[in-house]
């Protein structure tokens, strides 16, 4: 069922404060003492304002790392409490008590948006609360972090980078609408649209850029049909120049805001507006998705970002840190890059712990430090990878028979493939040479060790082959 939260009664400062006192009380249980008085102990709730419960911390390093690391479990918590509360939004602020934040109200509709690095848009108690408006705000609140000065660009992203320029330029073009953003989590779909909407809006400030998750799309629908205002969502939606909606797998199984999307879609190309829209998948691949809308969705441009390579990650760490001020040797830098290979959202995560813990306590980073404060994110990352998943990726990669891994056959075309395998094996487990040997049809351990040094002699001679097996490597690794 759609149903739109954040409709619940409001809590009284009493309750409200309660409340507080047993999530305080949870997440001290929960992390320990020691992790709470260092992170969390300095935490104040500001405000409720609307569905949101404002969490202010002093200093900028506390914020974010309370914003990365605790951000989700304080959201759970606080729904856990009461249902009002949708989202927690941690800032940066005096501590204060909870009576004396009356004046933490959301900023007016008419007034600028929010610029307090708020990177979802406006919540859905307050878009219900003004859904009785005729032209409706909306303009969400974009993430100031996210422009395109702080986009680094490499091979993964380049294209669909290109194709947002194109689109901050000149809404509308022919060939570009609708823009259809598609990736893994953490990749940068979000940053990439809000460094749209701000380019927009900076370039020319009349047009209005309206940015919001296909969440919000959702709720603000439904708050429209419950208070049969649809005509007036209709005509505040389609008078936007610029439409973006983030996270469009959202609307999978939801038929009705679907299908009102759909229409809406269609009045804003059929007027010559600009649409830009996210999703995880292709629109082919968004199983679910209707298929008229499906089509119209691919019918202006597909740009697909990809997986991170290494040289991007090492890129965007080069640029986050002299962004921070804060000097990150380069060998942490190759190290995080090498290790955190899942997304970008955790390569940000843990080099803002690096910072924090390098503020708080005065010490430079080192490799040393580095692996110790962020033990637990590389543990996650250490995944163990199997010489059976070795041996079917490189076979799969050369085209060759898995049970050639162990065979006899001494043709160069399984032969060096067997090698790769074997060097993979070496570098990626913990197995020693004889077991390796074991698992390649009973080989002796000097032959694994002559795979080895013979696979890292043709790394070094021939760069082609070398980015071959890195290749391979990153795919076993993520
Ligand atoms: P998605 O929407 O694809 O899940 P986001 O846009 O939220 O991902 O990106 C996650 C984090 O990674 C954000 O902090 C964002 O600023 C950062 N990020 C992603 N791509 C880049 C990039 N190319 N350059 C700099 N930062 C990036
Ligand atoms: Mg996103």
């Amino acid at each position: 069922m759609e149903k739109p939260a954040g409709s619940g009664p409001s809590l009284s400062a009493a309750a409200m404060g309660e409340a507080w006192a047993r999530i305080r009380g949870r997440l001290r249980e929960e992390v320990g003492e020691v992790e709470y008085r260092t992170w969390l102990r300095q935490m104040t709730l500001a405000a409720i304002e609307g569905d949101e419960a404002v969490v202010v911390l002093p200093t900028r390093f506390l914020r974010d790392w309370v914003r990365s690391h605790y951000g989700d479990r304080l959201s759970a918590l606080w729904q856990q409490e009461s249902p009002a509360v949708r989202r927690v939004d941690v800032r940066l602020g005096p501590q204060r008590p909870v009576e004396d934040a009356e004046d933490a109200a959301p900023a007016g509709r008419d007034g600028p948006p929010r610029r307090h690095g708020l990177a979802e848009p406006l919540s859905a108690g307050k878009a219900a609360a003004r859904s009785g408006d005729a032209r409706g705000d909306w303009s969400a609140p974009l993430d100031p972090r996210f422009t395109f000065d702080t986009f680094v660009v490499g091979k993964p992203n380049e294209f669909a980078h290109a194709c947002a320029r194109r689109v901050a330029e000149k809404p509308a073009l022919p060939g570009f609408n609708p823009l259809f953003l598609y990736g893994g989590v953490g990749l940068g779909k979000t940053h990439l649209m809000h460094a749209v909407a701000w380019a927009i809006r900076d370039g020319e400030p009349a047009r209005n850029v309206a940015y919001m998750s296909a969440e919000k799309f959702m709720y603000r629908f439904i708050a429209a049909l419950r208070s049969q205002s649809t005509m007036e969502f209709k005509e505040s939606l389609r008078s936007v120049d610029v439409l973006m909606v983030d996270d469009l797998q959202f609307l999978i199984g939801k038929d009705n805001t679907q299908e009102e999307f759909f229409h809406t879609f269609n009045a804003l190309v059929d007027a010559g507006k600009q649409i830009v829209v996210s999703a995880d998948k292709s629109p082919s691949d968004l199983n679910g998705l209707e298929d008229r809308l499906r089509t119209r969705l691919g019918c202006g441009i597909v740009a697909d970002i990809h997986a991170t390579t290494f040289e991007l990650r090492l890129s965007i760490l080069g640029a986050k840190a002299m962004a921070a001020g804060v000097e990150v040797p380069k060998n942490v830098q190759e190290f995080l890059a090498h290790k955190i290979t899942s997304n970008i959202r955790e390569l940000d995560g843990a080099l803002n712990r690096l910072i924090a813990h390098a503020n708080l306590f005065g010490r430079a980073i080192t490799l040393e430090n580095a692996q110790e404060v962020l033990q637990d994110i590389l543990r996650a990352h250490d995944r163990r990878v199997t010489i059976e998943e070795i041996q079917r990726k490189v076979a799969e990669h050369y085209n060759i028979r898995l049970t050639d891994m162990s065979s006899a056959r001494r043709a160069r075309a399984v032969a060096r493939p067997r090698q790769v395998a074997m060097y993979l094996a070496k570098q990626l487990t913990s197995r020693s040479l004889p077991e390796i040997g074991r698992r390649f049809g009973n080989r002796d351990h000097t032959t694994v060790m002559h795979a080895v040094s013979r696979i890292s002699e043709l790394m070094q001679a021939d760069s082609a082959f070398a980015e071959d097996v890195e290749l391979l490597r990153r795919m076993l690794e993520t």
